[in-house]
């Protein structure tokens, strides 16, 4: 099973998009109805609680 990478450039579209999307840092799954500034939800894939919204990611590779 093919996982996509997590990228500046995915977070980056997500958090234009603004539909509270989010990312798991551990298997690369999008979620999706998470607040911008989302920490550490559960991943409904993998079950790690590294959930983050796209906004807060972009704050965290950028910041
Ligand atoms: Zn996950």
């Amino acid at each position: 099973m093919a996982k996509r990478k997590l990228n500046f450039d995915r977070i980056m579209e997500a958090a234009e998009e603004g539909e509270g999307a989010g990312f798991c840092l551990a298997c690369g799954a999008e979620a999706c109805g998470v607040e911008p500034d989302a920490r550490g939800y559960e991943c409904e894939s993998c079950g790690a609680k590294k959930v983050y919204g796209a906004e807060e990611l972009l704050l965290r590779i950028g910041g």
